[in-house]
């Protein structure tokens, strides 16, 4: 049975690096481990959380309860058939080796989704976004223990119901299915096989670099993305940053028109996942960054917290802010985008 410790500091177990302390930790390294902890008098008596790699997540206090740090790895091929290989991987695996490592044998599908920190089982949760692809993309079931029920499941993609950043583990199943491993379907890289190039910054890569749009491979897509983010994220190795803190707000075109007539630049997005319950006729997306931006907050810091230079939309903690400092800063640029345009923006981030 592995050890459930007491007064665990979080600092190295989240991207913001607040230190904060989880009154009881428990690392899960086997399936057993679940089973044992959920029969425990600590797991019934107190609250728990299930922590990835900490990459989504600003405690802004000790947390009065357990986290439970998913730490479950392996990797193992499950079938191939037409060209589909199925991989079965740990929850606690890093989430950019695995994109990486089935590229280097030669299958496709994950490589607009690299660079994106965090850890395999928390894909499914957030669905992760990144350059036109989703994690349900590439998610053929999703497998788990209900802590309620103490239940193995195993989810298909169409049972995760996956929509924008969003699925069945942030309702229904929220804290309570924990994620043990996820079957990934990737395609082998043939010369049918096609790459999604269709953003500008990727484009504008691809033409920078002189290369033939058509004959991009995957591995080199990926590549190219990787320079991308790294050109455009913060070091994470010098600051605390969860990326995007805040959720593109979706507003009525009533609104965006009145907005526009005082922004003539105010831009906006389709609504592009069919999946989500939204109205696409008479709703459209803005830019939450563009907002930041137009309050007067891009590159702005208030002590130790502060949005990138090159990106309003990621908040920064150099080090010695608190997580309650990060989330002063957050609230007070709701407040500003609310006053000046009368639009919430809500967390990306869950704030703790
Ligand atoms: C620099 C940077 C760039 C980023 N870029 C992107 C991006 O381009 N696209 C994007 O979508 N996100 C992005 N993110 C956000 C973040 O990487 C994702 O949300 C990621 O999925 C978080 O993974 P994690 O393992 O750290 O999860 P955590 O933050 O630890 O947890 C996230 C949620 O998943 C739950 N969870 C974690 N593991 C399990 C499990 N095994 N079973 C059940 N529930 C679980 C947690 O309880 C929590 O609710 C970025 C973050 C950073 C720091």
């Amino acid at each position: 049975m592995t050890q459930i410790q007491e007064n665990v500091s979080l600092q190295e177990y989240n991207t913001f690096h607040v230190d904060v302390k989880a009154r009881f930790f428990v690392d899960i390294k086997e399936e057993q481990d679940i089973l044992d902890l959920i029969s425990t008098d600590v797991f019934t008596q107190y609250p728990h959380l299930i922590l990835g790699g900490g990459a989504n997540i600003l405690f802004t206090k000790d947390y009065e309860g357990i986290v439970i740090k998913v730490s479950l790895m392996g990797k193992e091929s499950i079938g191939e058939y037409n060209d589909a290989l199925y991989v079965k991987v740990g929850a606690g695996e890093d989430r950019h080796e695995t994109m990486m490592r089935s590229l280097e044998k030669g299958y496709a599908g994950g490589e607009n989704l690299v660079l994106i920190p965090g850890q395999v089982g928390s894909a499914p949760v957030g669905n992760i976004w990144a350059y036109g692809k989703e994690a349900k993309d590439i998610i053929h079931q999703v497998e788990g223990i209900d802590l309620q029920t103490w239940e193995t499941k195993v989810l298909s993609n169409e049972d995760c119901h996956f929509a924008y950043r969003d699925s069945i583990f942030k309702h229904e199943l929220k804290g309570r299915f924990l994620i043990t491993h996820v079957v990934f379907v990737f395609q082998k890289i043939t010369d049918e096989y096609i790459v999604d190039i269709h953003y500008a910054d990727i484009q504008k890569a691809i033409a920078d670099q002189g290369k033939d749009p058509l004959k991009i491979t995957p591995s080199e897509l990926a590549n190219i993305i990787i320079a991308i983010r790294e050109q455009k994220l913060p070091d994470r190795t010098k600051v605390g940053t969860a990326w995007s803190f805040f959720k593109n707000p979706i507003v009525t075109k009533e609104q965006y028109e009145k907005l526009l007539q005082k922004y003539p630049e105010m831009k906006w997005n389709e609504i592009q996942h069919p999946a989500s319950s939204i109205q696409h006729s008479t709703l459209v997306k803005l830019s939450a960054w563009q907002l930041i931006d137009l309050i007067g907050y891009k590159w702005k810091s208030k002590g130790p917290v502060g949005t990138y230079v090159n990106h309003a939309l990621v908040l920064i903690n150099e080090w010695w802010a608190s997580g309650q400092d990060v989330m002063n800063f957050a609230q007070e640029i709701q407040k500003k985008v609310l006053e000046q345009f009368d639009v919430i923006l809500e967390p990306e981030v869950i704030v703790i």
